[in-house]
């Protein structure tokens, strides 16, 4: 057997189908968000715009949670030292809980250390806790929630995206008595758009069925306290479980689950991805709690990145870009080809200056590649304007279409 024939082949398949990912080796510079220094693969740098991350409102780089960091790592040391069960259970982790718990109003919460490993560890542990569980999940699911859904081994139904009447229809066709749980997100960060969150609470409420929402692309973001769009829609009562990440909005690193304290204590005592690994870094919980902290009684930062987002609109409607517009914070423009979309983005690196990552198959639908922009509070108007000269020129440069899609 040639092992590494098998590997290389591997590899080959991904260059063919034009989806082999190249990493942009970045230095985020603190104070100096979104810019950072590209390093190349030669070693010669460039300075760049990031306009693709996820630290969506610079918290990443806010004072309170840097200082919260230091203060914590000088008092503690660098790692937790041990899982959760075995003397990795510290003050920073108990405080980080009751933060989130309280961000959610939910009776407890639980970490993770991330919320891939909280989607995958919670959704293959519930079965085992609900025998004969099936779950009914969006068809458009982060892969973290696909993952966990698959490891737990229970039935399954997919509902087309969005789709509450097919849900309905297969919350039907199961046995009056079936133990059930729907999950779905708050924001599908593809394409910006939200689920129908009450919809979806009517009908489990209606089907007795338990309710599982990603929150993570609106943690931080949304409602009076940044507890998501549950809680902006005054619905964070009436779901089971949130979940939600802190490597986002909060800027820091690591995921949860917020639910009710026996299911807490349950997911917390039969799952394997809480139970058998380090916890995280005490300075990490002391960051991520300092900035859920702020967060929840400071709404600046949330406006100015919702206008933000509404201003890069404008103006890309304004070039007649095609903009995918469902109203969030995501600002996605259609390019429909990996070819193009990887292009286009090296352009706006080498010639511009700005980082924005190309969003190919499988992450999207083939032909529907695109690139996907994520303003900030920190983009201020240079950043803006020098964004929209280069789209502007390079569009046409391309010869690409400039009609709107989905207005
Ligand atoms: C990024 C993402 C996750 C995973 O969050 P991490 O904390 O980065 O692991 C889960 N769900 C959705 C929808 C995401 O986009």
């Amino acid at each position: 057997m040639d092992y590494a024939a098998r590997i290389d082949e591997a590899l080959e398949r991904l260059h063919e189908e034009g989806r082999y990912r190249v990493f942009i080796d970045i230095e985020r510079r603190k104070g100096a968000f979104p810019h950072a220094i590209w390093r190349r693969p030669d070693g010669s740098t460039r300075e760049v715009t990031i306009w693709c991350g996820n630290d969506y409102l610079g918290m990443g780089q806010h004072p309170e949670v840097l200082a919260a960091m230091h203060e914590a790592l000088d008092a503690t040391g660098a790692g937790s030292g041990g899982t959760r069960n075995i003397s990795g259970t510290t003050v920073y982790h108990k405080a980080l809980e009751a933060e989130i718990a309280d961000l959610h109003r939910k009776e407890a919460a639980l970490l993770f250390t991330s919320a891939y490993i909280a989607n995958d560890a919670t959704l293959s542990t519930l079965p085992q806790l609900i025998p004969g569980l099936v779950i009914l999940s969006d068809e458009l699911n982060h892969a973290s929630m696909i993952h966990g859904i698959r490891h737990g081994r229970c039935p399954k139904k997919i509902f087309r995206h969005n789709d509450v009447a097919h849900l309905r229809q297969l919350l039907e066709e199961l046995p009056p008595d079936t133990p059930r749980l729907i999950a779905f997100e708050s924001v599908y960060s593809m394409d910006g758009d939200f689920g129908p969150i009450a919809e979806i609470i009517d009908l489990a409420e209606e089907f007795n069925a338990l309710t599982y929402i990603d929150e993570v692309h609106a943690v931080g973001m949304y409602g009076p306290r940044g507890g998501g769009v549950a809680e902006r829609d005054n619905l964070m009562h009436r779901i089971d479980i949130i979940n939600g990440t802190l490597g986002k909005a909060f800027g820091v690193m690591g995921g949860y689950i917020a639910a009710s304290a026996r299911m807490v204590d349950a997911i917390r005592s039969y799952a394997p991805g809480f139970i058998f690994t380090t916890s995280l870094p005490p300075a990490v919980a002391a960051g991520a709690a300092a900035s859920i902290r702020h967060l929840k009684t400071d709404p600046h930062l949330r406006e100015i990145h919702q206008t933000q987002a509404r201003v890069l609109k404008t103006r890309l409607r304004g070039l007649g870009l095609p903009l995918i517009d469902h109203g969030s914070h995501i600002v996605p423009v259609h390019v429909g080809d990996p070819v193009k979309c990887k292009m286009l983005s090296d352009m706006l690196l080498e010639d511009h200056g700005i980082y924005v990552q190309p969003i190919n198959f499988p992450t999207v639908p083939r032909g529907t590649e695109r690139l996907r922009f994520t303003p900030s509070p920190v983009h201020g108007p240079d950043e803006m304007d020098r964004l929209i000269a280069a789209l502007d020129t390079l569009w046409s440069q391309c010869a690409l279409n400039r009609a709107d899609l989905a207005g």
